[in-house]
């Protein structure tokens, strides 16, 4: 009897009280969420697709997803091209409220960047621009700025007044 835990890189099983893989590093998944197969098929099937070219170097952000669901989508595509991909929530969502919504970035091992960058163009996934900044740089400066407003009308009715 395995854990309920599962690489999704390598398929080797992990004891519930782990979160990342002992020999890639990957964030461990639950076996059940792997798909309709029983688990050691989908393990095997899983493991045997990644191509070990695609599995050196740090984790590098490949693409952007709207939620987990288009993000496993986007991963399922690399892993046909035998490219290992792993989910972050995307910095400035990172809040309580939002575990099974919100944003993800698709981080893929450095070695397959370039590999995972080609498949996400063919099919549309990415395009060659990047958004000129993050929305939480936008959030922060309209706030900034919202501030900086409230102050000057404060001082501008107290020199009024006065
Ligand atoms: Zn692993």
């Amino acid at each position: 009897m395995s854990g309920p835990l599962v690489c999704p890189t390598c398929g080797e099983p992990h004891p519930p009280d782990e979160r990342f893989c002992r020999s890639c590093q990957m964030p461990l998944v639950y076996s059940a969420s792997l798909g309709v197969q029983p688990p050691v098929s989908a393990r095997h099937e899983r493991a045997r697709k990644v191509d070990p070219r695609y599995t050196e170097g740090d984790l590098v952000r490949v693409a952007g997803a709207m939620n987990q669901a288009e993000a496993e989508f986007v991963q399922g595509m690399l892993l046909e091209e035998g490219i290992p991909s792993t989910l972050r929530r995307t910095r400035g969502f990172d809040v309580p409220d939002m575990l099974a919504a919100g944003p993800r970035d698709v981080m893929v091992p450095a070695s397959g960047f370039a590999a995972a960058r080609e498949v996400l163009l063919q099919a549309e996934i990415v395009s060659e621009e990047r958004p000129s900044s993050p929305p939480a740089a936008r959030v922060l400066a309209g706030l900034l700025l919202a501030c900086a407003i409230v102050a000057l009308i404060a001082w501008i009715g107290t020199d009024l007044l006065g």
